[in-house]
């Protein structure tokens, strides 16, 4: 298949950092094929990538990112280049378009750059690996992303009484760290209450840090995430943290939505509806106006990615390249 011949050149470059001459290297790798296609090639300031089907048409955009993280894995991005390409190719229709939109990993530098152009297209649809397990889950091999997640990252600092371990009797101390311990489960018990949010504490500090002293404070940083800003906050106010932090989470153009479904149920597949936990390309577009969708892949082997491990079946792959063509058809129309 022309898709998994060409995430091999892709990933025969190795490790694109954004900006780096392996990304420009790919990206010049990726302006060939689209030349071949008949597509008109431009690359903006920012060095986003842009391949259009000439003539007068609703500017409906598929695509997605060519950079990688280190040591990533072949299909994060790449595949909504080679698989958006596949589709426009097939449909042939006049203002259809493949970006490639420059170091996604780091921030989503090129699409931010590309937005405040204010140069957007009509839609924007992403193909992309699920980076999860849930359609695996699911059993299903395509999702339909209903919004991509907004988060909010703070720390809590917990103070207690520092003491030596081995002369201050168990009662009356005040330890910060088994305070910290109760907080930390109590901010899991928390977000399994808000459907579909997430919280993580990833990091702890205990101070004074010694094996024979009572920790007398403990600050750990809390990563809480969700699909709307109401349930976003609900969960910050629940584990007391100050609710209206952070990125706003940004809602998929029902229309989008809707095209997508359409062709997944055209497919004889089931359709499942899924928020994005990972940040894309298509929620800066969202957030600057733009109608915008994302169609997820499978991921295999236990959904892991950021990873040379990461996985998507080349039957899943071909279902994929139907549906984007079924939706960016209707999204055209
Ligand atoms: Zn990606």
């Amino acid at each position: 298949m022309r898709v998994l011949d060409r995430l091999e050149q892709l990933a025969a470059i190795g490790d694109r950092i954004g900006y780096s001459p392996e990304e420009d290297a790919a990206h010049e790798l990726a302006a060939g094929w689209f030349r071949e296609a008949g597509l008109e090639v431009e690359v903006d300031d920012a060095g986003n990538l842009l391949g259009r089907r000439p003539g007068d048409g609703r500017a409906v955009w598929t695509g997605s990112h060519l950079d990688t993280v280190p040591s990533g894995g072949r299909y994060d991005g790449a595949l909504g280049v080679v698989a958006g390409l596949e589709a426009v190719e097939r449909l042939g229709l006049p203002g259809l378009g493949v970006v490639v939109f420059r170091d996604e990993e780091r921030g989503c530098a090129g699409s931010r750059a590309r937005c405040d152009s204010r140069a957007l297209p009509d839609a924007f649809l992403e193909l992309h690996v699920e980076q999860g397990p849930r359609l695996l889950n699911a059993d299903a091999p395509l999702g339909v992303v209903t919004a991509i997640v907004g988060y909010s990252r703070q720390t809590v600092t917990v103070t207690g009484r520092a003491g030596h371990a081995g002369t201050t009797p168990m009662a009356g101390r005040d330890d910060a760290l088994c305070t910290a311990a109760e907080r930390v489960l109590a901010i899991r018990d928390a977000a399994q209450r808000v459907p579909e949010a997430v919280a993580t504490v990833g990091t702890l500090t205990v101070e004074p840090g010694g094996v024979n002293v009572i920790p007398g404070a403990v600050s750990f940083t809390v990563d809480v995430r969700a699909p709307d800003r109401a349930r976003l906050d609900e969960l910050l106010a629940a584990i007391g943290l100050q609710p209206g932090l952070g990125t706003e989470p940004a809602v998929m153009g029902p229309d989008v939505v809707a095209a997508a479904r359409a062709a997944v149920e055209e497919l004889g597949l089931p359709v499942v509806e899924l928020p994005s936990g990972a940040g894309h390309d298509a929620g800066i577009l969202a957030s600057a106006g733009v109608p915008s969708g994302m169609l997820f892949v499978r991921s295999q082997n236990g959904g892991v990615s950021h990873n040379p491990d990461e996985l998507s079946s080349p039957e899943d792959i071909a279902l994929a390249v139907d549906a984007l063509t079924g939706a960016l058809r209707r999204l055209a129309s």
